[in-house]
């Protein structure tokens, strides 16, 4: 019998340009700054943690909204930093990620011909959560401004039609580098005004904000945070990507129905790793300490490039510094990109794999979420280019 045909719900989704380059990278034997995830180990205190909660016999379902222990870390955490308190019982999830948190934000919110604003370059997992719901995605691109990815917010507005559902917003911003800053707020907070948008605030690099900078989180004005979905992970936070914990932060309103999706797709996130999690919030010094940690990576690998052909973007948060590579090429950037980890021996992601429809800005991202000895190996193949 040949396999049955089935319509597929993602036709335009294949095999993502991260797949490619780390292949590529894999081959080549290149330095690898294109994935994005640390090469270093975590504290070892939390595998620690992990370990005695499984021997204490946290091994079976948790709760479906997450481990007590853990939402009420998180309510304190957000309290303490971004001055309003959610209530861990009704206001807060703890989901299997990041990606888990936005596909499920989309599905229990948007309906059949809703649209939803995306501001691109986005996070690869925006637009195919948008299509599995059913809605529309409404595109709006950043423009590069001579300080950098800046979001247009005239064109956000212009953007916005009676069938409007929700803005997805991201900062510190995957793959720019950019974070929002007050006037960002007070544009985003004229267009949602009196009407009943709603927003998805993807804020997984909350704690990587560098140069004294404040992280604009939606959890600090009322007017936003009453009607958004405000995500973060565990993972990028304290170096366990592999770990996949995160949690949605949301009124009650819509974290019950929030959670109604949330029951029924993945119900409740592993046991142990939400009390290792929870224990290890005791202390706020990892996340504290996270921008120190960051900004001298990236200072490191800005001055390594400093005196190459490539031009420095500017990185105000995130792991990623993104580069003008006009002076040295003018090949697409994904032709770039290969060249690059095929000939001078360093994987980068081009920025046009972050847009739905091909765009080139002569623009690659690198990932300096790596070892110092990985960023000098890769800045001296780095200074041939
Ligand atoms: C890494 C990342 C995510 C996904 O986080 P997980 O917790 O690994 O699912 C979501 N959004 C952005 C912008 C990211 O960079």
């Amino acid at each position: 019998m040949p396999t049955p045909a089935i319509i597929s719900k993602l036709p335009a989704v294949g095999t993502t340009v991260f797949t490619v380059m780390s292949a590529l990278a894999a081959e080549k034997n290149a330095v690898n700054l294109g994935q994005g995830f640390p090469d270093f180990p975590c504290d070892p205190a939390l595998p620690g943690l992990v370990s005695e909660a499984m021997q204490a016999g946290f091994n079976q379902y948790p709760p479906m909204t997450g481990v007590p222990l853990l939402r009420d870390a998180i309510a304190a955490k957000v309290a303490a930093i971004y001055g309003h308190r959610y209530d861990a019982a009704s206001e807060l999830t703890v989901t299997a990620g990041a990606t888990q948190a936005i596909l499920t934000v989309l599905l229990c919110c948007v309906h059949a011909g809703d649209e939803v604003i995306v501001i691109e370059p986005a996070y690869d997992s925006y637009v195919p959560a948008i299509e599995l719901a059913g809605g529309v995605p409404v595109f709006v691109q950043m423009v590069v401004t001579p300080d950098g990815y800046a979001i247009p917010w005239d064109r956000v507005a212009a953007a916005v039609t009676p069938k409007t559902r929700l803005i997805m917003i991201n900062s510190p911003h995957n793959p720019t580098g950019s974070i929002m800053r007050p006037s960002d707020i007070a544009a985003l907070r004229e267009i949602v005004a009196g009407t009943d948008i709603l927003i998805l605030s993807d804020e997984v690099y909350e704690h990587m904000v560098f140069d004294g900078q404040q992280h604009e989180s939606i959890c600090r004005y009322a007017d936003l945070r009453e009607r958004a979905f405000v995500i973060s992970s565990f993972g990028k936070t304290y170096h366990v990507t592999g770990w996949k914990v995160g949690y949605v932060a949301a009124p009650a309103a819509l974290t019950a129905e929030f959670r109604k999706v949330h029951q029924f797709n993945v119900f409740t996130v592993n046991t142990p790793m939400q009390h290792a999690l929870a224990n290890y919030m005791r202390s706020p010094a990892p996340y504290i300490e996270l921008p120190a940690f960051y900004q001298r990576k990236r200072d490191l690998f800005r001055a390594g490039l400093e005196d190459s052909r490539f031009r420095l973007l500017p990185s105000d948060g995130t792991y990623f510094q993104c580069v003008d590579y006009s002076a040295i090429s003018d090949m697409p950037e994904a032709d770039f990109a290969k060249w690059l980890t095929t000939e001078i021996g360093v994987a980068a992601i081009p920025v046009s794999a972050f847009y739905q429809h091909a765009k080139e800005s002569g623009i690659v991202r690198f990932c300096f979420a790596k070892k110092d000895e990985t960023l000098q190996a890769a800045l001296a193949k780095l200074s041939r280019a």
